[in-house]
């Protein structure tokens, strides 16, 4: 069987879903592999490397899509991708079924298997095919690059012949898999570095990436998410008002402000309002990673750097991940060759689609044309 990736269509995706170290992985898994021409180079991966790994070159969208039985790539398929499947094709990669449901339906009418990266369950057994943790990893280092990049002053404090430097304070808001990322690199540059969630469990870590916990005064919580498998539910209203008021105090002193919070399936809850920003001093700056999902900050614009009125950069990049193409291909190419990995017991080329596995059940979205999102919940063991 041949499993192919393609060139990623939309204009700001410079990842691939195969590098030449996950073609070895492949083909010792028994598939032949097939890499659209140039699909790899803006990854850092030539047409050449992928070749001297035992690749097959395909000089077209239409080859690759025409030749592979399996496809993997990155971006859910357009509609012009969409047109290549065929009921014996196995579709591999993010697809946002919430999201995506219209094309969801349209591509349960194609006959083909689809699995969706961003549908694999978060259990441990799991861990080497999450891309969505390998992606959030990628965008909580980038984003104090970023930052940092548009800051004007260091991170690290110093004592000059020219006088002293403060180190920057930076604030991060959330501290899931992109927060911590996000505090690990911050502190290593010398930053004071700050961290708010509103699930007390993750204080520890935290603490133990050198970043202080933000603690609100309030009794027994911030909340516990123990009781929502790991994922915070929204905040009631007197909770945000201590939150919003906390940070409102740290407003005026904070440098960088990065935003990492979520809430499964919910819009971007709204924390940084636009009289923080109007505190801030000119220059500081905000990371908004929650900008796809509108953002934990007023001022943000998705896909936009902004300057406010007061002098304040704003980011709302939705591309992170993208701007750092070489990392993330790698790391989801090697998510990808797990799953294949799993799919490939007998590693004889041959895919065994077992929907008993927890697994494979969660992030197959259409199985040969049957919708099968959402998945029942998982069996208890
Ligand atoms: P996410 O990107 O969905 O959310 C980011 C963070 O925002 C979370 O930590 C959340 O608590 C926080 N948040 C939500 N509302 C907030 C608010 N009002 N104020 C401040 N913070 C707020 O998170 P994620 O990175 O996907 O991780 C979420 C959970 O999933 C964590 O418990 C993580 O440990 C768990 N997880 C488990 C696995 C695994 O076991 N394999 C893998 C990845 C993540």
């Amino acid at each position: 069987i041949k499993v192919g990736a393609p060139r990623e269509i939309h204009e700001d995706e410079s990842r691939v879903a195969m590098t030449p170290d996950s073609v070895v992985h492949l083909k010792n898994l028994g598939y032949e592999c097939l890499i659209e021409s140039g699909a790899g180079i803006s990854a850092g991966f030539s047409d050449e490397s992928y070749r001297a790994v035992g690749a097959d070159v395909m000089p077209s969208q239409a080859a690759l899509w025409t030749s592979a039985e399996i496809i993997v790539k990155v971006r859910p398929p357009i509609e012009l991708e969409i047109g290549y499947l065929t009921p014996d094709k196995t579709l591999i990669s993010f697809f946002y079924p919430v999201q995506n449901y219209d094309l969801l339906h349209g591509i349960g009418g194609k006959r083909a298997t689809v699995i969706a990266m961003d549908m694999v369950p978060r259990i441990s057994r799991a861990q080497k095919m999450d891309a969505l943790s390998s992606m959030a990893n990628i965008a909580g280092y980038r984003a104090v690059i970023e930052a940092g990049s548009n800051f004007g002053r260091f991170f690290t404090g110093q004592v000059t012949a020219a006088g002293k430097v403060p180190p920057a304070k930076v604030l991060v808001i959330g501290a899931g898999v992109a927060g911590l990322a996000a505090i690990g690199t911050a502190t290593s540059l010398g930053a004071v570095t700050y961290a708010f969630d509103v699930r007390p469990e993750v204080a520890e870590q935290i603490e133990s990436m050198g970043a202080e916990f933000v603690f609100l005064d309030f009794g027994e919580e911030q909340q516990d998410g123990a009781a929502t498998g790991g994922y915070a539910t929204p905040s009631s209203p007197e909770f945000r008002e201590k939150q919003l008021a906390k940070f409102r105090e740290l407003a005026p002193q904070i440098d960088i402000v990065i935003t990492t919070a979520l809430i499964p399936g919910r819009d971007a809850p709204k924390l940084w309002l636009a009289d923080m920003v109007a505190m801030m001093k000119p220059g500081s700056v905000i990371i908004d990673l929650a900008a796809e999902r509108g953002g934990n900050c007023d001022l943000t614009v998705p896909d936009k750097r902004i300057v406010s009125d007061s002098g304040v950069i704003v980011i709302g990049y939705t591309d992170f991940p993208s701007r750092m193409a070489a990392q993330a291909s790698t790391l989801y190419a090697t998510n990808i060759r797990h799953m294949l990995t799993d799919l490939t017991p007998g590693k004889d080329g041959v895919i065994v689609h077992n929907m008993e596995d927890d697994v494979i059940r969660g992030a197959t979205v259409t199985y040969q044309g049957e919708i099968t999102y959402p998945p029942p919940p998982p069996k208890v063991k």
